[in-house]
């Protein structure tokens, strides 16, 4: 047997056995391992992770769970078909929107061949997806102007990737996408890729939705989640609009029971009975964001404010260190934003997510009369 190096002795046996690439893979730095919610208890203002600022009460029967559930219970399915608007054969619910984003790479893409298309800035886990499964990630990033689509950009890949991603409206940027440009897109890629419209907040513009083009082209795919509008984060509950023959390709690759009897019933009620609740939340949210965005053009150390169709606001800082004055004084203060200013294009951009007024009004105070004047 060969000698080992003084590097290979030292590696765990789960290090010597790994996918080596799975070691310098860095995970999701989600907001919650960056902040651990046994932070909680300290009275912290979370405004870093877009959930809704407070939820119902939901009270669970427990009976049954001696069984495994349903593959997708029905209630379930039923209730987000009337919401949606669309067939129960075209609805897959999943762990989150993630599990959502990770099923469609594993059925798209094979293994170290396939590529998915990610258009940046956007959300970080449609890359993270695709690395941990061995796709590439290639980016078309958005038109830095007016954070739209490049549609030549994209046209060039055509042919060279299974799945693209869009996501509108955008996390962390927070506008729509122009609903011309997404069908553009779809045709684009018409019989070579799949183009997934992650609408994880389109209940804050719900008019906007693409689930309508389901219709159209058999090469949309929808995302949507109960953790953000709904206020049901902790919950895990998401679901995956497509056509059939997509959903039954899904149903392949996800787990036997990926939806728990508990989880079935409280997002049951709250695609139900809780739906006003929900309704009147986001109206409240989207007054909240406009006040705050306002507000935002003028302070002195901000820059630009990016006009956001969702639950979470976007401003540029003048300069680097009034991005980390700004943040870091807000987590001396228990509140915690979210730093998006590593991404392309934003350069010394914050997200704050809408929570309650309350929760406004303090980091708004805390700001004005705690950053010193420079
Ligand atoms: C929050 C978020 C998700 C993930 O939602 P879960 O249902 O909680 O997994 C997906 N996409 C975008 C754009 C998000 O902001």
């Amino acid at each position: 047997m060969a000698k080992l190096s003084i590097s290979e002795q030292s590696l765990t046996t789960a290090e010597k056995l790994a996918r080596q690439e799975l070691i310098a893979m860095v995970p999701y730095q989600s907001a919650r391992r960056l902040f651990s919610s046994a932070d909680a208890q300290e009275d912290k203002i979370w405004l870093n992770a877009n959930e809704a600022p407070g939820s119902g009460q939901y009270q669970l029967s427990a009976t049954n769970i001696n069984r495994y559930p349903d593959f997708q219970p029905d209630s379930l399915i039923s209730a987000y078909s009337e919401y949606s608007g669309l067939a129960k054969d075209q609805i897959l619910a999943t762990r989150g929107a993630d599990e959502g984003i990770e099923l469609i790479i594993r059925s798209f893409c094979k293994a170290y061949q396939d590529s998915i298309l990610i258009c940046p800035p956007t959300y970080g886990m449609y890359a993270i997806s695709a690395e941990n499964h061995g796709a590439a990630v290639i980016k078309v990033a958005l038109n830095s102007a007016d954070l739209t689509l490049d549609l030549e950009g994209l046209q060039q890949q055509v042919g060279k990737v299974k799945v693209v991603f869009l996501c509108s409206p955008g996390n962390p940027t927070g506008n729509l996408l122009p609903q011309e440009q997404i069908i553009a897109a779809i045709k684009l890629f018409k019989d070579s890729a799949m183009v997934v419209v992650d609408e994880a907040y389109i209940e804050f513009s719900p008019e906007y939705s693409c689930a309508k083009l389901l219709s159209d082209f058999d090469n949309v795919i929808v995302l949507r989640t109960l953790s953000k509008a709904f206020a049901l984060a902790g919950l895990r509950c998401g679901f995956t609009l497509a056509n059939n023959d997509v959903i039954t390709l899904l149903t392949k690759v996800i787990a036997p029971y990926p939806i728990s009897a508990p989880v079935a019933e409280i997002a049951s009620t709250a695609l139900t009975t809780g739906l006003g609740k929900m309704t009147k939340q986001v109206q409240a949210s989207n007054t909240l964001r406009e006040q705050l965005n306002l507000w935002l053009t003028k302070q002195v150390w901000c820059k630009q404010v990016f006009a956001s169709d969702a639950n979470f606001v976007l401003f540029r800082c003048q300069s680097e260190q009034d991005k980390a004055n700004i943040f870091d004084l807000l987590v001396k203060n228990n509140i915690l934003i979210r730093d998006q200013s590593k991404q392309i294009q934003l350069e010394n951009c914050l997200r704050i997510s809408i929570g309650s007024k309350q929760e406004i009004t303090i980091l708004q105070q805390t700001l004005l009369t705690q950053l010193s004047a420079h």
